[in-house]
């Protein structure tokens, strides 16, 4: 498989490109279309937002954006991988070496202590447990945690889980960082410390960064600012000045 490079960015930037996504589920006796013939795509460096109510789609967008959930129709390009034609195992090894993942649950194991929470997973990736220690210890100290780092998750409040989360998602560099409703347990001090990890994630590590939520104060820390609805994409805006012109789907600009 193509090993993609930060050196082999395309020029416009893009990391992930999906077109024409569907998505149905039966439920009983009828099917429900979650996803209707949806394009999205997600730039390295942007923390794109993908707003919407409840029940809109997002997490099954998140889904099929990352190789968790094949679509019953369409293409997702991620660095240059058309990643739903690859066979599973490639799909497995492709979210494990260029995505990260964060969830609202938090997601982490409650035996291990923070330091562990992220070397096994850098481990998982190859590196020699010296090596994944080292990692693990500097992406924490970059969330903020250098003195919970052998702290288990009961030890910890919901603020600093999810910042264990985050440093476990960024330790691998990816990438592709996925966010579903990373602040939805948590209250707004430490929702901001979040979504600034994440902002910082895209900016700092040139990640692209999708975060889908329905906390509407979020929206200030975006890029770019996605609403779904139903779904389907409504609007698609930049709240960066310079790129500002910049529009996809052919929808509404409302501006920023
Ligand atoms: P959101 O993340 O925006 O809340 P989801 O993508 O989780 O929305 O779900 C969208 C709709 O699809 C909801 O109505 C949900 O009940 C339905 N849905 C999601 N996953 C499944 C599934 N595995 N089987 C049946 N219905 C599902
Ligand atoms: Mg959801």
């Amino acid at each position: 498989m193509k090993r993609p490079q930060a050196s082999t960015r395309p020029a416009d930037g893009v990391a992930l490109r999906a077109t024409g996504l569907s998505k149905r589920f039966k439920t009983g006796r009828t099917f429900i279309e979650v996803l209707k013939d949806v394009d999205f795509d997600a730039r390295h460096g942007d923390l794109t937002m993908v707003m919407g109510p409840s029940g809109s789609g997002k997490s099954t967008l998140v889904a099929a954006l990352s190789g968790l959930l094949r679509p019953d129709a369409g293409a997702v390009t991620a660095l240059g991988q058309e990643l739903w034609t690859l066979p599973s195992g490639k799909i497995d090894r492709f979210r494990l070496d260029y995505c990260g993942f964060i969830f609202q649950g938090f997601n982490l194991f409650p035996a291990l202590t923070a330091v562990q929470q992220v070397t096994t997973v850098l481990k998982y990736k190859g590196l020699d447990p010296e090596e994944a220690k080292k990692k693990a210890i500097i992406s924490l100290n970059e969330v903020g945690l250098a003195s919970r780092l052998n702290q288990r998750p009961s030890e910890l409040s919901g603020g600093e889980k999810q910042r264990v989360a985050i440093a476990r998602a960024l330790a691998k560099d990816p990438q592709l960082l996925f966010a579903d409703e990373p602040t939805s347990a948590l209250d707004g001090e430490n929702g901001q410390i979040v979504i600034q990890l994440l902002q910082r994630a895209a900016k700092q590590h040139g990640a692209a960064v999708i975060c889908v939520t329905h906390d509407p104060r979020l929206e200030a820390y975006a890029d770019r600012v996605i609403h779904i609805e139903d779904g389907r994409i409504l609007d698609d805006r930049r709240r960066t000045p310079e790129t500002k012109s910049t529009v996809d789907h052919g929808a509404t600009f409302i501006g920023a």
